[in-house]
């Protein structure tokens, strides 16, 4: 299967040359015929999977016939740095193309989002609140829109924003083809397709990356010694591009400050920060200028960092699907990346429900000359310390 297939306009066709890919993913292959016959779609995939491709390929194509500066398409997501990125792929899926792209966001002036909106474009990658900002402030016509496109439908859920798609959907035409693509199909995102979509195609794309590229090894430690033992690792371990994850915004601001103290280049990335620097956060730990990105679940979402090496679950995520996303964040493409999930005691369940999601071998790691304290992990977990991969114990960890 090659991108030939599809027979998409030459012009398409250089922008997939421009954007180096060779071979669709299983998203692609998939998605691709059914969005190009004009079906309406439930694309059941996550970010790393090539889902952006699968929709705007086909957008772009249909928008070659004419591009007159009307809105066209309407892409929604979640947070600004996925409306950001997707806003990315589409420029160079369509440098070969008219068609023009703009971003509305919050976090940003209103008015040079005005300006670019009274100059034109076909396709608008919004984020919900500001979107309803710009409708309420009548700087939208949708009169001429054919796709809406929603990506990331969990995480709006997640997020709250369900009732400002509803609000949104007021204001566009019934008369379109609509995509939605989510993770997860919850009974909320279910009801959702149920009134957004018309007799949707469903393509199901499963999980490969964390079983096939990535290792995961597990490293007991008491909660108040995680930072001394992420320092251990960090420095004892060989490492390239670390994504670390925290569970609050708080946590990955200190934590970028600590390891940034002790000499790594480190940011932070989470909702605190402005537009301006959460960008610079993002571009610097893309070219390498910082080595470690210390983020939250919902700052990180949805962004595509390629190249990085590991990802540190610094606090473990509450689902085994969220810990799933976290790590799609690294080994794509075929590369191997590694998964490092500093554990505590209190834990146990939900390391118990990811090694079943990941059901292969779970290496738990220890070091021997690391002091683990008067506060050594509680006892399930000494009794399966090894430094050497071993299969999953799930007794020892009742
Ligand atoms: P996405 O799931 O849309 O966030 O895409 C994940 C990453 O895969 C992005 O960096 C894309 O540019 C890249 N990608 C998408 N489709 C392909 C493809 N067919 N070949 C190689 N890379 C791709």
């Amino acid at each position: 299967m090659n991108f030939q297939n599809f027979d998409f306009h030459p012009r398409i066709a250089a922008g997939i040359a421009a954007a180096g890919y060779c071979t669709p993913t299983p998203i692609q292959i998939q998605a691709i015929p059914k969005v190009m016959q004009g079906n309406d779609l439930i694309g059941l995939a996550q970010t790393g999977t090539g889902k952006t491709a699968a929709y705007a390929l086909p957008l772009l194509n249909r928008l070659l016939n004419k591009t007159n500066r009307k809105i066209r398409a309407l892409i929604i997501a979640p947070t600004r740095e996925l409306a950001e990125q997707i806003h990315q792929d589409i420029k160079t899926l369509g440098s070969r193309t008219d068609a023009r792209s703009l971003t509305l966001y919050g976090g940003v002036g209103l008015n040079p989002q005005i300006r670019d909106l009274k100059r034109g474009a076909d396709i608008i990658v919004a984020c919900p609140g500001r979107l309803i900002d710009h409708i309420q402030r009548g700087n939208m016509d949708f009169s001429c829109l054919e796709v809406l496109i929603l990506d990331e439908a969990d995480q709006m859920l997640d997020m709250g924003f369900i009732p400002d798609i509803r609000r949104i959907l007021k204001h566009i035409p019934r008369d379109r083809q609509t995509l939605m693509f989510s993770a997860t199909m919850r009974e909320e995102i279910r009801q959702l397709a149920n009134e957004v979509l018309r007799k949707p195609l469903t393509v199901q794309i499963g999980q490969p990356a964390p079983a096939d590229t990535v290792s995961h090894t597990h490293f007991p430690v008491p909660q108040d010694l995680k930072t001394p033992l992420l320092l251990k690792i960090l420095k004892d371990i060989q490492i390239g591009s670390v994504l670390i994850f925290t569970r609050t915004k708080h946590r990955a601001k200190r934590l970028s400050e600590i390891l940034f103290k002790a000499g790594y280049g480190s940011t932070s990335l989470q909702g605190n920060l402005s537009q301006g620097r959460r960008q610079a956060a993002l571009d610097g730990f893309r070219s390498g200028k910082f080595q470690i990105l210390v983020a939250t679940d919902i700052a990180a979402r949805g962004i595509d960092v390629s190249r990085v090496s590991h990802v540190v679950n610094y606090d473990i995520p509450a689902t085994a699907e969220a810990y799933i996303h976290r790590i799609g964040r690294t080994g794509r493409a075929e590369q191997k990346g590694k998964a490092f999930n500093l554990v505590t005691s209190e834990d146990k369940d939900i390391i118990r429900s990811i090694d079943r999601c990941l059901g292969s071998l779970v290496e738990r790691r220890t070091f021997a000359d690391f002091d683990y304290g008067s506060s050594a992990p509680a006892k399930p977990y000494r009794a399966s310390y090894s430094t050497k991969p071993r299969q999953l114990d799930r007794q020892s960890l009742r």
